[in-house]
């Protein structure tokens, strides 16, 4: 039997490919959600394969990245931050600004990746954790980014 594996993106699908004919469609893996897994998938072509289902969003590279902030729901007040690691679903970044953020804001991040493409990328986040003492903020990214949508922190990712 042959095998196969896709990615499980952040909105809780996948795209999968059969091994035999190649035909590709999107399945939703909400109820996989957290786990590595293995399944057996019969195709239209009436061929069997197992598939591997990798949670890529819970993969988080470590990063040291100099960006801005805007916090939209603290009257936009803007200010410096260091992006300190990054996964498709979010990211964690320290500031100075620490006091000027709670659990639930609505934030605009930008920062400039430090491979060969450079590539500025912009976010809108929600803010999940603060920690005042560390001054480091975590974040999800607002709207389910796809990694098609998002290619340069995809690569920026899987390097
Ligand atoms: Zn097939």
């Amino acid at each position: 039997m042959k095998s196969t594996k896709a990615f499980v993106r952040p909105d809780h699908t996948a795209i999968i490919s059969c091994p035999y004919c190649n035909c590709r469609k999107e399945i939703p893996v909400e109820k996989f959600k957290g786990n590595k897994c293995c399944l057996k998938i019969k195709c239209s072509c009436k061929e069997v394969y197992t598939l591997n289902l990798e949670f890529r969003k819970k993969v988080r590279k470590k990063a040291n990245l100099p960006g801005k902030f805007t916090n939209h729901s603290q009257k936009n007040c803007r200010g410096d931050i260091v992006v300190k690691n990054l996964s498709l679903g979010g990211l964690e970044f320290v500031t100075m600004e620490i006091d000027n953020f709670k659990t639930g804001d609505e934030v605009t991040v930008s920062f400039k990746l430090d491979n060969a493409g450079n590539a500025t990328i912009k976010k809108e986040v929600t803010v999940c954790s603060v920690r005042k003492q560390a001054h480091s903020v975590g974040c999800e990214f607002t709207k389910s980014s796809d990694i098609a949508l998002d290619k340069d922190l995809g690569f920026y990712l899987m390097a």
